[in-house]
């Protein structure tokens, strides 16, 4: 361990040294099957039950790229604005590690397949162009299991256990260039990035982006140049840090650092360091003064990746629908160099389409920071193209449904698999129509997510509705009056609070599917 123990104050390192940052973003993409082999990718599978020749790399074995995997790279890469290449290969990256079992990692190296574009933040009031290096696309190692030690590090383990069902897993990795410039602010810009490219991931449904869970991962590069100098410094490399704000504590903890370690004469380590979610501090990993030599060279099993300009098009096309922006985005393709194409467009910001969004629907600040909070905002989106308003949309999203995955532990978006923005539309159209109140709705989202089926086959298999026949209302009133005289001559004498125990009566008899407001405005008229 280096001298991690002496920090600067974060305000007194920014009257010395300017801060560059640089982020690396590992994405799991979510195709139904690996990156080179037929493999399904569930999460959570029994160990080792979702592997074959190929993702195990067994003699003979031999890979073929999943044409899905690339279209969403492609999607990710247009969305960036990144240029789209006419061809590229896949490399093979030589190393051993006991996850990895065909000892190579086939990934991309001097030819990614998009290159060269940026995603805008907009951080305290400033709009930073964050410019993207490259999107390249490779495949996830194995999962290592270390039993038996106090930190589940390999460190103090009694034996460790291998899981391959993540080997060959498709993974996107996402290259920020160098951000200069933003002193004070580097923290906050690296959280709002990774923010921002995690709710653009979600809008795309090229993945998850479950932090949680290790489908977005993030390395921190950070350096310190002398106020001044246009020499940067050494940067250091901090690992899987797995929450947006560890992002911003990994990017604080180590400008205190690498300033402490500058300020007594030291010199910085280019090394990868270890983020500890409790303490916020990073200690020293591997070295990277020795650079290690992969041997890249060209994947021998795989041919070239050639998207054609039409194919990049239509996935571009694909993409405005997803997005929902409007046709003033023109596709003009204009080709680069000889290798590649990019698009003439710009596909806004996450912050620009929220911005867009909010104006549309007409909803305040907090509520729409309360949606994107919960990661609802995409949900909500696609209930309003249902015909929902924004209000409904949200308070359906934000209310019940989100109170539903937090009972049963899990998220607004895998509820929306089975809650989908269509349904939540439908059962917000029987409230509003009056067929279902709020109670009953509530039964519905409930049966829903219990795999029931669609809001209209519930209402009829379980004969939910509203009772709105006048008739069977009138007998229900009259019955809880005749039950309850003393309650009935408190009403007629001008008690009408005492309405409530009648109303209540009347509920319990048609097993809560009577309009309560309309019960009570027949009690009262009936006993006026
Ligand atoms: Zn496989």
């Amino acid at each position: 361990m280096t001298s991690t123990e002496t920090l600067v104050p974060f305000a007194e390192t920014m009257e010395r040294y300017e801060p560059v940052i640089g982020l690396e973003t590992h994405v799991e993409l979510g195709t139904r099957t690996k990156m080179f082999c037929g493999c399904t990718t569930t999460f959570g599978a029994e160990p080792n039950s979702q592997v074959c020749p190929v993702c195990l790399g067994l003699p003979g074995s031999l890979p073929v790229v999943n044409r899905m995997a690339i279209e969403y790279t492609i999607r990710i890469g247009l969305a960036l604005n990144c240029a789209i290449a006419e061809w590229c290969r896949f490399a093979r990256k030589n190393y051993f590690y006991p996850d990895m079992p065909k000892n190579f990692q086939i990934s991309q190296y001097d030819e990614p397949l998009c290159t060269d574009g940026y995603l805008d933040v907009d951080v305290n009031g400033k709009t930073v162009r964050v410019g993207i290096e490259r999107v390249h696309l490779e495949e996830d190692t194995g999962k290592s299991l270390h039993i038996g030690g106090a930190t589940g590090r390999i460190h103090g383990a009694e034996y460790s256990l291998v899981d391959y069902n993540r080997a060959g897993i498709p993974l996107v990795e996402i290259v920020t260039k160098p951000i200069a410039g933003t002193g004070a602010d580097a923290p906050a810009v690296a959280r709002t990035y990774v923010t921002d490219l995690r709710d653009l991931l979600r809008s795309l449904h090229v993945s998850d982006v479950r932090m949680e869970e290790g489908s977005l991962r993030c390395d921190v590069n950070v350096s310190l140049a002398p106020r001044g100098s246009s020499r940067w410094g050494k940067r250091t490399e901090t690992k899987n840090v797995n929450s947006l704000r560890s992002v911003q504590r990994a990017v604080e903890f180590e400008i205190e650092r690498q300033a402490a370690v500058l300020d007594a004469g030291g010199r910085v380590i280019q090394e990868t360091r270890h983020f500890y979610e409790e303490t916020a501090t990073t200690t020293a990993g591997r070295s990277k003064e020795e650079a290690q030599d992969y041997r890249y060279f060209p994947e021998p099993d795989l041919v070239p990746v050639a998207p054609s300009s039409e194919w990049v098009k239509e996935i571009g096309d694909r993409l405005i629908a997803l997005l929902q922006i409007k046709p003033q985005f023109e596709f003009v393709p204009v080709k680069i160099g000889p290798s590649g194409y990019r698009f003439e467009n710009n596909f806004g910001s996450p912050s620009t389409r929220f911005k867009h969004f909010q104006a549309q629907w007409g909803l305040p600040q907090a509520e729409m920071d309360a949606i994107r909070n919960a990661d609802a905002f995409e949900v909500v989106k696609d209930t309003v193209a249902t015909g929902t308003s924004p209000a409904a949309a949200a308070k359906w999203w934000l209310g019940e449904i989100a109170r539903l995955a937090n009972d049963r532990g899990t998220s607004l978006t895998s509820l929306s698999q089975i809650i989908t923005p269509t349904r939540v539309g439908r059962i917000d159209k029987l409230v509003s129509s009056g067929r279902l109140n709020d109670r009953l709705a509530r039964d519905v989202i409930h049966a829903v997510a219990d795999g029931e089926g669609d809001p209209d086959e519930i209402v009829k298999a379980r004969g939910l509705a509203v009772v709105s026949d006048e008739g069977a209302l009138t007998a229900a009133v009259d019955e809880a009056i005749a039950a309850n005289p003393d309650v009935a001559a408190r009403i007629r004498d001008g008690r009408v609070a005492a309405a409530g125990v009648l109303v209540g009566a009347v509920m319990k008899a048609t097993s809560g599917q009577a309009d309560a407001a309309r019960v009570r405005a027949l009690i009262l008229q009936r006993l006026s």
